[in-house]
């Protein structure tokens, strides 16, 4: 593990950071064509930290013609893949070389750990990158095996024009999800970056210009869902939305294609995953730890967290009680203290959203064990104690909405057919995992649970070459990995005829 700065270095960087504050299309800086601006916030404090120029319909007609040019004209899609290769390992050594400024930025915008930006959200976005990279020459076309009298030649186009339309919780992880694997195929990509988290998405468009991406090939447009996204959403020339964000929206996105041109939508929506422990654990004090982490890391807006715990009735008290004894370390802080592993919620609006459930919890009945209070209201920021509900049953509010905060709903179960019947009682289909020292269980489970990815003794482990994505309203279509390429373009079989008979 890299060591990291100490706080008085964060605090002394950010007084001199530079915000970028426009948008960004056929790489040069502009403002938008209504001269509007949003103000993004830090949530530590409640301050503004800038204002942002605000994309709207007509900016989004701009950057499309712009791509879409950038396109026809072959300065991207026109290079060798390995060309294309060797820019996207540079854009990964910039964002390397940028690692604490591309962290702060991001810590400040979205109240994040320095420590989880720094230790955890850049390297995963530099190994992104490097590894899609590396990969783009290494991808086949095949010849299929017809009679001797035909070639049917099955090869990979790109798109055109991608739009990526990211949410706020990993904004710069997110976005290198959709655009490495989209550049490397060889489109043109729009990034529209949630408004809540503008600053790391620009600052990237302008690394993917110093990297030798070319002009025109990578836009960023800042802006709100409703206008700018939903322009990207029904525009009759974006072939593609590659976009990671609530089911509600994700379902706008479905219904935008239909109304427009029937470009792919690729969605990556919610969840609400179950974390299930049998009294045959291997560990119950690392079960409770990971369980803590699964729930609390990133301040509970994770798409894959823990945020349904079920645990079997013979060791839900013991558990529970190593459960909140972890989680007393998990205490949300000053996100620029390196010491800080919760930080603060991402807006004032999330935070009442969170708090709102809470109150819907303890009104149906749901036992509250641990926090659920708001703390360190003297900064100005957004801060919630790490929340847990014991006593809570699958047809309550919490056990199906998500939530998308620090909230446990702790549920007993004393069957294995009954926690299966229980995980599987969502619309989610993200993650789960399963603790047992039983391995017929364990693949029982892995078997009957419907998540794309289950876990064994383990909790959101994940890694540029294994697929992540969803069953169910959590989506369709996979990033990482090598499939998340053939995302992002067409098959086409070509039939050459051939007279073999001469
Ligand atoms: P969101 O759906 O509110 O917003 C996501 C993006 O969509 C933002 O860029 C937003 O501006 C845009 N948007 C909002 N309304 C729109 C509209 N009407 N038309 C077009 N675009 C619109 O989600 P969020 O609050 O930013 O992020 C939280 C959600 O993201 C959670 O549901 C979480 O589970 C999900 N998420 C999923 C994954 C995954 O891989 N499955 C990863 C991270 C986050």
């Amino acid at each position: 593990m890299h060591s990291i700065p100490e706080r008085a270095y964060w605090c002394n960087l950010a007084e001199k950071i530079r915000f970028p504050n426009q948008l960004l299309i056929d790489g040069k800086w502009c403002d938008a064509q209504s001269g509007k601006r949003f103000p993004t916030i830090n949530p530590a404090t409640g301050a503004v930290l800038e204002l942002i120029a605000e994309a709207d319909t007509a900016d989004v007609d701009r950057a499309v013609n712009i791509a879409r040019q950038a396109f026809a004209d072959g300065r991207w899609s026109g290079l060798p893949p390995r060309e294309r290769g060797r820019r996207l390992i540079a854009l990964a050594s910039l964002i390397e070389n940028h690692r604490e400024e591309l962290a702060l930025l991001e810590t400040l915008d979205v109240g994040k750990p320095i420590r989880d930006s720094f230790l955890v959200d850049l390297p995963g976005v530099v190994r992104t990158f490097a590894w899609h990279g590396e990969a783009v020459d290494k991808v086949y076309d095949q010849i299929a095996p017809t009679d001797k009298g035909s070639i049917g030649m099955i090869t990979r186009e790109p798109l055109g024009v991608v739009a990526a339309v990211v949410p706020w919780n990993f904004p710069l992880e997110m976005a290198a999800w959709k655009v490495a694997p989209a550049l490397a195929m060889g489109n043109s990509v729009i990034l529209k970056p949630a408004e809540q988290s503008p600053l790391t998405a620009l600052r990237l468009g302008e690394l993917a210009l110093e990297a030798g991406i070319p002009a025109g090939v990578l836009n960023v447009l800042p802006g709100y869902g409703p206008t700018a996204g939903k322009a990207l959403g029904l525009h009759q020339d974006v072939d593609c939305i590659a976009f990671t964000g609530s089911t509600e929206v994700g379902k706008y996105f479905l219904q935008y294609s239909g109304q427009s041109n029937m470009k792919r939508v690729w969605l990556e929506c919610g969840g609400k995953s179950p974390n299930i422990v049998f009294a045959d654990c291997p560990n119950l004090e690392e079960a409770a730890q990971a369980a803590a982490v699964a729930i609390f890391f990133n301040q509970g807006e994770v798409c894959s967290a823990g945020s349904r715990l079920l645990v079997e009735n013979s060791i839900r008290e013991e558990f529970l009680e190593k459960l909140i004894a972890a989680s007393k370390d998990l205490q949300p802080g000053d996100p620029l203290d390196p010491a800080t592993r919760i930080g603060a919620i991402v807006s004032d609006e999330q935070l009442q959203r969170v708090m709102g459930y809470v109150a819907t919890a303890t009104r149906q009945g749901a036992r509250l064990r641990m926090g659920g209070n708001q703390l360190r209201t003297e900064t100005g920021g957004y801060y919630l104690a790490p929340t847990v509900f014991d006593g809570v049953t699958s047809d309550m509010t919490i056990a199906q909405e998500e939530i998308f905060g620090p909230v446990l709903a702790v549920i007993g179960f004393d069957r294995e057919d009954e926690a299966l019947m229980i995980a599987n009682d969502s619309i989610y289909g993200l993650g789960a995992a399963v603790w047992t020292s039983n391995i017929d269980r364990a693949h029982r489970m892995a078997k009957k649970i419907h998540a794309g990815t289950v876990w064994i003794n383990s909790y959101e482990e994940g890694d540029a070459t294994v697929p992540f994505g969803g069953f169910k309203q959590s989506g369709f279509g996979r990033d990482k990995s090598l499939h998340s390429m053939d995302k992002y373009c067409d098959l086409k079989t070509t039939w050459i005829h051939l007279d073999v008979e001469g």
